[in-house]
């Protein structure tokens, strides 16, 4: 007979991201007591980011386990999956309006705001205890005493670390520091976007637009509900956020950095920075080292980005997360394990392979889409992936 390790058991996930709410899902199938503990105040309050591609046997398995498959088709847009390469100047070097063949029907697009409503609409409700921020926590029987920044508690039996990249729970399994990749990315959101920058997105002709350059990119792609994420990727120090004197809520200082950072671009690019409303957040890239390893507890593990924070470049992120989520899932109450603590070996054991896969993987992309000769490598790249002349 099946023996659901967690029977009788309160789990507490920290952060509703990707791998945070797939696991919810997953877990309440299996008659699991689990809460959601989210900083946010409710589910409405931020903006969620780019269009996600989800990928066959992570992202996609993870949807098809969780029984949403049919709402993720119902909500995915397959206009997102079509592409403009151009290089700095706006030259279009490849376009595969028409025959995104490849991505539409294997890595089918979906904005993270409906996504995110998918798994929240499909757990139980006051699954998710909002404005919950993470503060400390500490031991309490064989389970954890877990302190929020709003002055509330709670106790859990278990404790899954879904807080992302800078996991605050995670210090409680690893003090391992991630790596600075060298390159760092400006994250800018422009809402009403046809009227706002409406040369840039008509340009889009409603899909994405990356342009590889001068040890530079910049990349965007227009959303269902009309805005535009867009980002502009450099090589910069790890020190730079903190002593380029950018306030980045200052709309003409961040102009006037993008003009002297990307000065042989077109200025047709400056549209974004110049735009009504846009919101600038700057995110230096770093990754977990690939041979990272931790003791095992025996009530606390982590999943997502919290376990192997890595680069965009290979849109591999969101993906492994939500497999880590099936994953943990499932050794919890396959009942092929004789413990918590032996399944939880083995799910990290493994998690950690595959992040670093990832992690490799997503490296070797950065080292291409930064190199003097990215625009011909992603050129090549394309042509290949799409079958084109
Ligand atoms: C610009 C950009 C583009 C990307 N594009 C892609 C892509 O195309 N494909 C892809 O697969 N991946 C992509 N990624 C990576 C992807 O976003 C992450 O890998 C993914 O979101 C990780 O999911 P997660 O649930 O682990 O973390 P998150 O999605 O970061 O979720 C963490 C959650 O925890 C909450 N939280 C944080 N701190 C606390 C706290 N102290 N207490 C309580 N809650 C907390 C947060 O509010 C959030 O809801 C991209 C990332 C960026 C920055």
């Amino acid at each position: 007979m099946k023996t659901n390790l967690l029977k009788n058991k309160k789990i507490a996930i920290v952060g509703g991201g990707m791998a945070g709410l797939t696991l919810a899902r997953l877990l309440q199938m299996q008659n699991v007591e689990v809460k959601v503990y989210e900083r946010d105040f409710n589910r409405d309050v931020r903006v969620q980011g780019s269009t996600l591609d989800l990928h066959e046997g992570t992202g996609l398995e993870a949807m098809k386990r969780a029984g949403l498959l049919e709402e993720f088709y119902k909500n995915h847009r397959a206009a997102a999956s079509e592409m403009l390469l151009v290089d700095r100047a706006l030259n279009i070097k490849f376009d595969d309006h028409g025959f995104a063949k490849f991505t539409s029907e294997t890595r089918p697009e979906i904005d993270r705001a409906p996504l995110r409503d998918i798994l929240l609409n499909s757990l139980h409700p006051h699954t998710v205890v909002w404005d919950s921020r993470f503060s400390s926590m500490e031991k309490e029987n064989t389970g954890w005493r877990i302190q929020f920044k709003n002055g509330t508690t709670a106790y859990a039996d278990v404790v899954v670390a879904a807080d992302g990249a800078n996991s605050q729970v995670r210090p409680y399994l690893s003090s391992l520091k991630p790596v600075y990749s060298g390159v760092t990315l400006l994250q800018g959101d422009i809402d009403e976007a046809a009227k706002n920058t409406p040369g840039l997105f008509t340009f889009a002709k409603g899909g994405k637009v990356m342009a590889f350059d001068d040890e530079k990119m910049i990349g965007y792609g227009s959303k269902g509900d009309g805005s535009i994420m867009f980002v502009a990727a450099f090589k910069c120090s790890q020190s730079w956020l903190s002593e380029c004197g950018i306030d980045f809520k200052n709309q003409d200082q961040v102009l006037s950095w993008f003009k002297k950072e990307f000065s042989t671009w077109s200025e047709g690019w400056q549209e974004f920075f110049t735009a009504h409303g846009v919101s600038f957040i700057p995110r230096p890239q770093y990754y977990f080292p690939l041979d990272q390893k931790w003791e095992t507890q025996n009530n606390l593990t982590m999943i997502g980005d919290a376990a192997h924070r890595m680069p965009p470049f290979a849109g591999e992120g969101a993906n492994v997360a939500m497999q880590d989520s099936f994953e943990l899932a499932d050794v919890l109450t396959n009942g092929r394990f004789s413990d918590i603590k032996a399944a939880l070996a083995y799910f990290e054991q493994d998690m950690i392979t595959r992040g670093a896969d990832a992690t490799r993987m997503t490296l070797e992309n950065t080292e291409k889409m930064f190199s003097k000769t990215s625009l011909e490598q992603m050129l090549s790249f394309f042509k290949n992936v799409h079958g084109a002349k």
